[in-house]
């Protein structure tokens, strides 16, 4: 309080004291109990879930209810099963949603890399929003605190064959503010002229697709990387060098096809390479990184920590790309920004999903040193500001989302928007789920060594 303030409620002691507290301060902290909530006796007693489509992405939001009335949202990854979260309720009904990282730690073994890990992020996510709203902080308060009061995002921008539309896309995203800015690059953009793709007669596109990069048998031939640069150099001269223009998608071609490219793309200074090669490729990345001066980037596809970990001890690539609600939520995904940072790499976020996964990441990411800056898929979705609300509008301005200081997440949904968007073959808004409440299954990590304890 400050000294003036104390002086004054000297002078006044008494009903004229009472009568100023009343008005301001008693309201204020009021306000900072949840009159719903007693965190000591939360309990889960259910999860529900509404499956949105055109997000662009398909995107199943997870709502967990409690025993006192409040409720946490989350979100599995894109274009993942439901059933990745639900599987999960059995292990949660019951529990402290509070005890986050003791919850989570109990689920993480039903996540993979990729969309499997979607369960097991959107339920960390969701414990969070319920952990904040029990006790009324917001999530980057219980992470620590915030280094940032706005999260940069870089606009994501779909391919098209003709440069001078993907050049004013991609001027378009920079007009409405966008800071950062990625373009897709594909193999497709030439494997129809004739020349510029070497492959394998007969390779049908789904086998090119399923196959890892490096056992395709594709490789650029020298016509094939010119004409993919001068694509890449038509949008550079048309935006100008002086804002950040990653490059993704670039096709599953063989490792020296991609350093040949990289090399041709150096002049054009762009912000990234990105997943040219699978991230499990440690040594093999760190090739395409030695031979290639331009930042290379992976990472989207990683659950849990010490893969991140891995890559940036070996220097394999120069920045590392977590997407949240793969890699294992909130807590996970900031010990990843700080201990990738001891190597000096810096962490990007991929995401593309609803602005309940947005929140996520938005918290995350203020909560983390070595955060560089967040991706944005939705800037052709018209509605997806509208799905929630509790937040300060418009959510993405001028290419940054300022972290809200709401309990939680800081979102609540619109119900009525999300309804519209509900995907036809999964439909219902968050209808019970009692067929998943119970299961038997022994998912033990270790073998059961025999003897009983003493009682
Ligand atoms: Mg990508």
């Amino acid at each position: 309080m400050p000294a003036n303030r104390r002086q004054l409620l000297r002078t006044l002691a008494g009903a004229g004291a009472a009568a100023i507290w009343a008005d301001s301060d008693l309201e204020a902290y009021q306000g900072q109990v949840n009159t719903n909530s007693k965190p000591s006796d939360l309990k889960i007693t259910d999860m529900r879930i509404a499956v949105v489509q055109g997000a662009p992405m398909t995107c199943p939001l997870i709502r967990i209810d409690t025993n006192q009335g409040i409720y946490g949202l989350g979100e599995v990854r894109d274009g993942a099963s439901r059933n990745y979260a639900l599987m999960l309720k059995r292990l949660l009904l019951g529990e402290n949603p509070c005890n986050v990282d003791k919850l989570f730690r109990k689920i993480k073994q039903f996540g993979f890399h990729a969309r499997q890990a979607g369960g097991v992020c959107g339920v960390e996510m969701a414990l969070w929003d319920l952990a904040g709203k029990a006790y009324n902080v917001p999530v980057y308060q219980m992470l620590g605190g915030k280094f940032r009061d706005r999260i940069r995002l870089y606009a994501d921008t779909d391919s098209s064959p003709d440069t001078n539309v993907m050049a004013q896309r991609v001027k378009e995203r920079r007009d409405r503010g966008f800071t950062w800015l990625k373009m897709d690059v594909g193999v497709g953009l030439i494997s129809k002229i004739p020349g510029t793709l070497t492959q394998p007669i007969g390779l049908t596109p789904r086998e090119a697709f399923m196959t890892p990069h490096m056992f395709t048998g594709m490789e650029l031939t020298p016509k094939g990387v010119e004409m993919l640069a001068e694509y890449v150099g038509r949008v550079r001269e048309s935006l100008g060098y002086d804002v950040p223009l990653a490059a993704d998608h670039f096709g599953h071609i063989g490792l020296n096809s991609c350093i040949r490219l990289g090399k041709a793309l150096e002049k054009y200074n762009l912000a990234w390479l990105e997943d040219m090669i699978p991230w499990q490729n440690t040594e093999l990345w760190k090739k395409i990184t030695d031979a290639v001066d331009i930042p290379t980037l992976t990472g989207e596809d990683i659950f849990l920590k010490e893969p991140f970990i891995e890559l940036a001890k070996a220097h394999a690539v120069d920045i590392l790309h977590p997407d949240l609600a793969s890699s294992g939520g909130i807590l996970e995904t900031k010990k990843i920004g700080d201990a990738i940072a001891e190597y000096g790499v810096p962490m990007a976020m991929h995401f593309a999903g609803t602005p309940v996964s947005a929140m996520a990441n938005v918290h995350c990411a203020a909560a983390t040193e070595g955060f560089l800056v967040m991706e944005f898929h939705s800037a052709d979705v018209p509605w997806w500001e509208d799905m929630v609300n509790g937040i300060p509008k418009p959510i993405v301005d001028k290419g940054f989302i300022t972290v809200p200081n709401a309990p939680g997440l800081g979102v609540t949904l619109n119900d009525e928007v999300v309804k519209k968007h509900i995907h036809p073959e999964f439909p219902g808004y968050f209808l019970p789920t009692p067929e998943w409440d119970k299961d038997r299954t022994n998912d033990r990590l270790f073998s059961f060594a025999g003897a009983p304890a003493r009682g």
